[in-house]
């Protein structure tokens, strides 16, 4: 019989994967099916793809194992100026600590470069509903009942390729649009998804993206996904 106090040695013990968390912040999903659900949302850091108008180049830097920043400023508005990681229970415990809990959102930089398959398993057992948004370009490690929003970047300077899979598993693709002839992306798009819908959004301020966008949802029967941004700081009490 094994004795009741007998314990694994920690050498043996399974270890949680850790992450390079950016940020982790209450704020609203901005884009797609679920956009304007409230949510914690944890940013990963990095992010291999290199897209000209990523407004978030910080967090292309690829972490290291050292030089990890104090927990408090991954709240910051922004997140922390660098990352820190984190293992799954002390990721569930700021989740929890947090009131939008009931929907997660993992982002990045690229959160797929990471193994996601313990903290999304954590997060669907916890009751959240646990949302994973990847350019496509890094194989999915994440647990099957997550959904995942495919924003494929294609051509971009870094040189990635979106994988097939992606489109095959993805439950909604949200597409960034510069000008007509990113129609070519939302065509590839219906092509290559399961069934999921396909929706788009300007991929800046530019009026030139914007009409592009119009154009291009009137030409394709696509549904047109504008960001939903943070309540202002005097009614986010
Ligand atoms: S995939 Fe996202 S985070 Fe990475 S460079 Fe493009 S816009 Fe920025």
């Amino acid at each position: 019989m094994i004795p009741a106090t007998a314990s694994v040695p920690s050498s043996l013990r399974p270890t949680e994967s850790v992450v390079p968390v950016q940020a982790i912040t209450e704020g609203l999903v901005p884009y797609g099916t679920w956009a304007g659900m409230p949510a914690v949302i944890i940013r990963l850091q990095g992010c291999p793809v290199a897209c000209p108008w990523c407004d978030q180049p910080n967090l292309w830097l690829m972490p290291t194992h050292d030089d990890q920043v104090g927990e408090e400023e991954l709240e910051q508005p922004g997140g922390a100026n660098g990352w820190r990681w984190l293992n799954t229970t002390r990721l569930l415990a700021l989740v929890e600590s947090l009131q939008a809990h009931a929907h997660v959102l993992i982002t990045g930089g690229e959160p797929c470069l990471w193994d996601l398959r313990d903290l999304t398993r954590a997060l669907l057992n916890r009751g959240s509903t646990c949302q994973v948004e990847t350019s496509g370009v890094a194989p999915l490690q994440i647990d099957p009942d997550c959904w995942l929003t495919l924003s494929p970047k294609h051509n971009q300077p870094g040189g990635m390729q979106v994988l097939p899979g992606a489109y095959r598993r993805a439950n909604e693709i949200v597409l960034c649009v510069g000008g007509d002839e990113d129609g070519r992306w939302i065509d590839r798009a219906a092509k290559e998804r399961s069934c999921c819908e396909v929706f788009i959004c300007p991929r800046d301020d530019q009026p030139e993206a914007r009409a592009a966008c119009w154009r291009l949802a009137r030409s394709r029967s696509c549904r047109i996904s504008l960001p939903m941004v943070y309540p202002a700081p005097e009614v986010a009490a």
